[in-house]
């Protein structure tokens, strides 16, 4: 048996007041978002289950760029993207440009059983509902505050969220869940439906990014990561490296690794990335600076 660990971030950004004003609504939802993972550990289910588990309850929390609440295209309206990546087997699940979906996550988690690796648009939602995935109008995830954002061109990027787990049988798996870049053109997909840039896990490593998604692509970030531990590369060492790579492809940006040991790594780039981590029998850890 290992010792477990989850951890958990809500989206590399720039440090703008609201993360200062709403400090404790943040700290209850990263908080929430462990414990609902650390729940599902518990009860004696496994890292993918744990790391779905603490991204659904970030999705419903409305500060998050994920599920409702999320930032909003150039005309106003949502698209969501997800993933979920297990790690003994390599299975891969993700859905991009969903509308209809409450938790995109789910049916990330729910791809991992098919064929395909990614759905998109309106066949995504439609396989969400059939795999019993609540669907809400598109209009349900707009929220007043991103609405404001959109119109004042707020600096609002960030808010991304993501969970990496380690469970008590040595599984690990990641999952990512974001509604993209304010403003962002529709039909944009960034990296974090998109497995090997947003997201990566296998025997060794499990990876959630955040950042600009473009150049997490270019840069096959959360991939690159997994290669260089594979490779012998310390946790640390890689994870900055991975992020110097994702700088020379014109981004900044975060994530949050562990490793088949337990150890983590949570570096960014940007000036903020909330952040927690969760180990059994001690109080969560959040970080929001
Ligand atoms: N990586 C996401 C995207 O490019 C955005 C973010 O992490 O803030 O869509």
């Amino acid at each position: 048996m290992t010792s477990p660990v989850l951890v958990v971030h809500g989206g590399a950004g720039g440090h703008n007041d609201e993360l200062t004003e709403r400090l404790s609504e943040y700290r209850e939802a990263l908080v929430g978002a462990l414990e609902a993972g650390g729940r599902a550990l518990r009860d004696g289910r496994e890292a993918i289950e744990a790391v779905q588990a603490a991204v659904m309850a970030m999705e419903d929390f409305p500060l998050f760029n994920a599920g409702h609440g999320a930032t909003l295209c150039d005309d106003g309206e949502v698209e969501l993207s997800a993933s979920a990546m297990r790690g003994s087997d390599r299975a891969a699940g993700a859905v991009a440009v969903v509308r209809r979906t409450r938790n995109p996550v789910a049916a990330a988690a729910a791809m991992l059983d098919e064929p395909e690796v990614l759905l998109a648009g309106d066949r995504a939602d439609a396989f969400a509902a059939a795999r019993g995935l609540e669907q809400r109008d598109p209009s349900e995830f707009v929220t007043e505050r991103q609405r404001r954002r959109l119109s004042t061109r707020h600096a609002g990027d960030g808010g991304t969220v993501g969970a990496v787990c380690l469970d008590g049988r040595g599984l690990l798996a990641a999952a990512t869940s974001t509604g993209g870049l304010q403003g962002q053109r529709r039909g944009r997909v960034g990296d974090s439906p998109v497995i090997g840039a947003g997201t990566w896990a296998d025997r060794q490593v499990a990876v959630s990014c955040t950042g600009k998604g473009e150049a997490f692509v270019r840069a096959g970030a959360a991939r690159l990561l997994g290669a260089l531990v594979a490779h012998g590369v310390g946790l640390e060492n890689a994870a900055r490296t991975v992020l110097d790579e994702v700088a020379q492809c014109g981004g900044e940006g975060g994530l949050i690794v562990v490793d088949a040991r337990g150890q983590v790594a949570l570096p960014f780039s940007t000036e903020a990335m909330p952040r927690g981590v969760w180990r059994p029998g001690e109080p969560p850890v959040v970080e929001i600076p």
